[in-house]
């Protein structure tokens, strides 16, 4: 029988999951929650009900896995805990300094419900985070780098557009290139932050707004500019929506190690990732995680997981005799 998924907040992520869930051979797609009036919300996929939150109970015993699509900031430290006590759960919490909070509150809800609830699922955290900790066990002895972009940061964006005469921004963090090759010339460079990205930003100003004034306003904003090379372009509205309307993400996990009697060799691990749609990337990851969520619960185990905890032969729809054969 196949695994049957719920969809729970339709932005970007809803819909990612959704067409995520159609490539999957072994998934069909149940129902799409959201807290807005359902007829406002119109999904891709003929025949499967869009239903109000306020009916969710009604879904218990119809769906296997709901994946909860809301944001990081507000949605997430609040959905998952709720509705882990009702399905088993799937989330992509990207907050990395509150990943231990919102995992010990998952782990009590899911385990009084007897559930599974498996958080920050993605890329970062996700499939970063696995390939830096696969790293780590096979090289004690390093250092890591995790380098971003080129892609759009939301939180940098919203952050231009709270400035006073700014109607729009987009904001993109940019890997410097000599900087990636420092790291892959093996010589363990110490990088500022600096050193490391630089931010680019496109910005469309209110009506005789000061330039002046808004581009000196984001170069000296500390935490989200200062200690960055900043460049800021001014644009209009409709270069904006023309240009810069793309999703687009990625970026780079190294791990530079040593071995040898006297620490003579050196080894590069590196993991790229160039993704033309961010949420897209993101939602196959969160699909497989689900098939993962389902069999490990069908084995019992019951609480708060992340992609640490699964062995990758449950990510995959092959058997493990095909996983064998081919891939190993
Ligand atoms: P989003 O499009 O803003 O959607 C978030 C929620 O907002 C939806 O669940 C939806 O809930 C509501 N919403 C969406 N469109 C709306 C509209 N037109 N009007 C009113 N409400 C609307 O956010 P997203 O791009 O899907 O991203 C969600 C989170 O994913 C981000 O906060 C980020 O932290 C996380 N993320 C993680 C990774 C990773 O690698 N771990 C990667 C990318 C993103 P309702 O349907 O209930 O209204």
């Amino acid at each position: 029988m196949s695994t049957r998924i719920g969809i729970m907040g339709y932005g970007n992520l809803g819909r990612g999951v959704e067409i995520a869930v159609k490539e999957a051979p072994d998934m069909e797609l149940a129902a799409v929650f959201t807290r807005r009036a359902p007829e406002s919300v119109s999904i891709l996929t003929e025949n499967v009900p869009v239903v109000n939150t306020a009916d969710v109970k009604d879904w218990t015993d119809k769906i296997d896995v709901m994946i909860i699509c809301g944001g990081s900031a507000t949605d997430l430290p609040k959905q998952t805990p709720e509705y882990a006590k009702l399905f088993n759960v799937v989330d992509s919490f990207d907050t990395h300094a509150r990943i231990p909070e919102h995992f010990a509150n998952v782990d009590a809800a899911a385990k009084e419900s007897g559930h599974i609830g498996m958080i920050s699922v993605g890329w970062d955290p996700g499939m970063f985070s696995l390939n830096r900790v696969y790293a780590n066990a096979i090289l004690p002895d390093g250092k890591d780098y995790t380098f971003w972009g080129k892609g759009v940061s939301q939180g940098h964006s919203d952050a231009i557009r709270r400035i006073e005469g700014v109607r729009n921004a987009k904001q993109y963090t940019i890997p410097v290139e000599s900087a990636l090759e420092a790291v892959r010339s093996g010589s363990q460079p110490e990088l500022t932050t600096r050193q490391k990205h630089t931010r680019e930003c496109f910005v469309v100003l209110e009506e005789g707004a000061d330039a002046a004034r808004v581009e000196k306003e984001i170069k000296e904003m500390p935490n989200y500019f200062s200690d960055y090379d900043t460049t800021v372009h001014f644009i209009s509205e409709e270069e904006l929506e023309k240009n810069h309307a793309g999703m687009a993400h990625g970026g780079f996990v190294f791990r530079s190690g040593k071995t040898g009697v006297n620490k003579e060799n050196s080894h590069i691990i590196e993991y790229s990732l160039k993704l033309d749609s961010n949420p897209e990337f993101t939602t196959s990851v969160l699909v497989a995680y689900a098939r993962a969520v389902k069999r490990m619960y069908d084995e019992g185990q019951r609480g708060c997981k992340t992609v640490l905890d699964v062995a990758p032969a449950y990510l995959c729809s092959q058997s493990g005799e095909e996983l064998r054969a081919h891939l190993l």
